[in-house]
């Protein structure tokens, strides 16, 4: 404000000075200010159309009509557009029309400012459409009447100009009245709390008065003169404040649209993706239980056509069957805990029982690969909190992997080591040494990725689900090359808090 009110002082003392054959550039002056102010009132209504407060129309509505009453008044203005043949407009029209175009857009802003003070009326949704055509109807019927009525009508039109040149006295109450509602809307736009937009529709106004004060008052009402033309600039400032402040809403909008859309993007694709991670785990973890299950009912099957039939191992088998079931029941509910995070039931555990509990289970599987199970489990291990179904599955998945890596192998003792033991720094560490195959360096970054495997009937599913349970105990596993062949694969999972201190390490 304080630079319009610069501007001002510079252009007061030369106001009056005419300039002469300035009338060329009001073409482009009146050009310039009618596509500004369509676009600035299509940009208001299309905030209406999102925001529907009922203020915002009605400014949408005053830019309109201003916008569109720019056009008589230019094409009225005396021997600017002769040359196109135009009939002659009476003595009074242009300023007619100055003054209708200025009063209506200058009401208008002034119930913006206190129907946008009072708060927020919204039309309902579904008429919003409704509402918007009405208006721009509304507005073109008002400034296509109002200008044919004034053209029509010159004899009846108050006086405002003496000559084609000069305002008379009527123009000067004319313009304090318009100055009034200017002062009064900028009152009321600096008394209330600030929007965006209304901080910089103080602006406008602001440069509105200072315009009608040097059209009317400081040029002496000579049209044409300095004064007169530095009038019209500050209008030019003030149509195209609205419009800047807008544009950048808009972009700034959709700016922040596109980055929602990306994010909105990014989080169906992760949710996909672990969509796909979950229904692969299940596969891969439940093939176990499922596979044992057949095995156990083709064995069942067999008992029962002996002659006479072994009972008691078909009872066996049945049972075995029943077991897997349930195992395979208590890996789902631990995959969908992993998936549900922070669901898990948490029980202090106490790893070595679970260790010796799992490997009597895989002894069955090591046999035919011929692999020796060793165990040496650390003594007064403290215990550790954590779900045993999910951590069952660990320890499972670790020794089938290494005898997988063992299978095949010929020429060396094939033995998978397991020893657990009591970490210094309040963390329990348990470790899967094998004599196989171990992991090729340029494999190492990738075997916890979720589908890397390099086997054929592999799902790739195992070590990342391992790694996965873990972290959500605020473990970790990590892999280490076995010397002279094979790999060491560790976990470490934090104690128990308030378990005892471990006072042992496992030989
Ligand atoms: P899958 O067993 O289905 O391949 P995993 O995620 O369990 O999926 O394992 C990924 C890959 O890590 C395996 O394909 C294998 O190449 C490697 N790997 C896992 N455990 C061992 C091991 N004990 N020794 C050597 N390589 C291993």
């Amino acid at each position: 404000m304080a630079s319009l009110l610069f501007g001002l002082a510079l252009a007061a003392p030369h106001a009056q000075t005419p300039l002469a054959g300035s009338e060329v550039l009001l073409p482009a002056y009146a050009a310039a200010l009618v596509v500004i102010e369509l676009v600035t009132g299509a940009l208001l209504l299309a905030l209406f159309s999102v925001h529907r407060i009922l203020a915002v129309m009605l400014l949408a509505a005053a830019y309109l009509f201003s916008g569109l009453m720019a056009v008589p008044w230019a094409l009225t203005f005396p021997g600017v557009f002769d040359a196109m043949g135009l009939p002659p407009a009476g003595p009074q029209t242009t300023a007619s029309i100055a003054a209708v175009r200025r009063l209506g857009f200058a009401l208008l802003l002034l119930t913006y400012a206190v129907l946008a003070c009072r708060q927020t009326r919204r039309a309902a949704p579904r008429y919003s459409g409704m509402v918007i055509a009405a208006c721009i109807l509304a507005v073109f019927a008002a400034a296509a009447g109002l200008a044919v009525l004034i053209i029509r009508n010159d004899a009846l039109l108050p006086r405002f100009m003496m000559d084609a040149a000069t305002i008379t006295v009527n123009w000067t109450y004319f313009a304090v009245l318009v100055a009034a509602v200017y002062a009064a809307t900028l009152a009321i736009l600096l008394l209330r709390g600030w929007s965006v937009l209304d901080l910089w529709l103080t602006v406008v106004t602001f440069s509105l008065l200072i315009d009608i004060l040097m059209l009317s008052f400081i040029s002496e009402g000579l049209r044409l003169s300095l004064g007169w033309w530095a009038g019209r600039l500050y209008g030019l400032v003030a149509a195209m404040v609205v419009l800047l402040v807008l544009l950048a809403q808009t972009t700034a909008l959709s700016a922040q649209l596109t980055r929602a859309v990306a994010a909105e993007r990014r989080a169906r694709e992760a949710r996909l993706l672990s969509m796909q991670a979950l229904s692969a785990s299940i596969a891969h973890e439940v093939n176990q239980p499922l596979a044992s299950m057949v095995t156990n009912a083709d064995a069942g099957l067999r008992w029962l056509a002996r002659n006479p039939p072994d009972l008691a191992e078909t009872r066996a088998a049945l049972e075995r069957i029943g077991r897997e079931g349930l195992r395979a029941g208590r890996i789902i509910d631990g995959i969908r805990a992993i998936f549900r995070k922070g669901g898990q039931e948490r029980a202090a555990l106490d790893l070595n029982r679970l260790l010796q509990a799992v490997l009597t289970r895989c002894e069955a599987e090591a046999r035919p690969h011929g692999v020796t199970l060793e165990l040496r489990l650390g003594e007064r291990l403290p215990p550790v909190s954590g779900s045993a179904a999910q951590l069952e599955q660990v320890v499972s998945n670790l020794a089938t992997n290494a005898f997988e890596a063992m299978s095949g192998i010929k020429g060396r003792p094939l033995v998978l080591r397991i020893t657990s033991h009591a970490a210094p720094e309040g963390e329990v560490q348990v470790s899967f040494a094998d004599t196989g195959h171990g992991v090729a360096e340029e494999q190492r970054r990738h075997i916890f990725e979720p589908f890397f495997t390099t086997k054929p009937e592999g799902t790739g599913m195992g070590l990342m689900y391992c790694q996965s349970i873990l972290e959500a105990h605020g473990g970790r596993l990590w892999v280490e090359d076995n010397v002279p062949h094979g790999a060491i694969f560790h976990f470490a999972l934090p104690a128990a808090p308030g378990a005892a201190a471990p006072r042992d390490i496992a030989a």
